[in-house]
């Protein structure tokens, strides 16, 4: 690919942009070389303003989604994309999160613009394992671990009986729900089906991935052996 358009496929600008960039002098090799726009350099030695450039297309990253932000680009609100570098909202392709997480649930949310990853992980197929802990306004009735493996729950409005998912009980109000599957607001209403309400709700893993020491708001990219550790 150009140098202009892998550039301006980061998010760097439009190519006219970046072509003006070019033709300051601000893109470089790594030993200060003016680059032109037609020269052949591996991404790693390419600089801006002295800057090492953006992971290339590949990208795929982890971030630990807070309370209040939407798994959207057009929100109103606040979006996930506010929590990343601004360049990484312009980027073609663009990063989306694999699957979702409601405004009110913070945790574990993977990006990528890689689509086959993306479906790898989110396909039915894959079955996946997700863990959420939950945080309930009412004491666990003592049954909800039976119904949830069951395999026959039926959530309102769906024909499709749940696959099993996994309950631990970690307290009177608390309880980790491991799923392999993800239909629209699923814990809120499976416990909600059976007579809870969930108060706070976080994703703490996916597959073998857990989000370690990022705090809340902070995301780190992923290389092929977290990707190994996922799956
Ligand atoms: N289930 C929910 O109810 N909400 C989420 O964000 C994820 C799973």
């Amino acid at each position: 690919m150009k140098l202009v358009k892998l550039i301006a496929n980061l998010g760097y600008g439009s190519r006219k942009d970046v072509m003006a960039m070019f033709r300051e002098g601000r893109i470089t090799d790594a030993q200060g070389e003016v680059l032109y726009a037609d020269d052949k350099v591996e991404h790693d030695a390419i600089r801006i303003d002295e800057q090492p450039l953006d992971p290339p297309a590949g990208l795929t990253l982890m971030l630990h989604k807070p309370v209040g932000y939407t798994c959207s680009t057009k929100d109103p609100g606040r979006v996930i994309y506010d929590l990343l570098p601004p360049r990484f909202r312009l980027r073609s392709p663009l990063l989306s999160s694999v699957g979702r997480l409601d405004r009110d649930t913070s945790g574990l949310l993977l990006m990528t613009d890689d689509g086959a990853l993306l479906h790898r992980i989110v396909s039915p197929k894959a079955r996946l394992p997700k863990v959420y802990e939950a945080a309930l306004a009412q004491d666990l009735r003592g049954d909800e671990g039976a119904v949830f493996a069951s395999g026959t729950l039926l959530l309102e409005a769906e024909t499709t009986p749940l696959a099993p998912a996994a309950l631990r009980v970690d307290g009177p109000r608390q309880a980790s729900l491991t799923l392999t599957e993800g239909r629209y607001h699923q814990v809120r209403r499976m416990f909600a089906a059976v007579g809870n309400h969930v108060d706070a709700l976080h994703r703490s893993r996916i597959g073998g991935l857990a989000l370690g020491d990022l705090a809340p708001g902070q995301w780190r990219t992923l290389d092929t052996a977290d990707l190994d550790v996922m799956f």
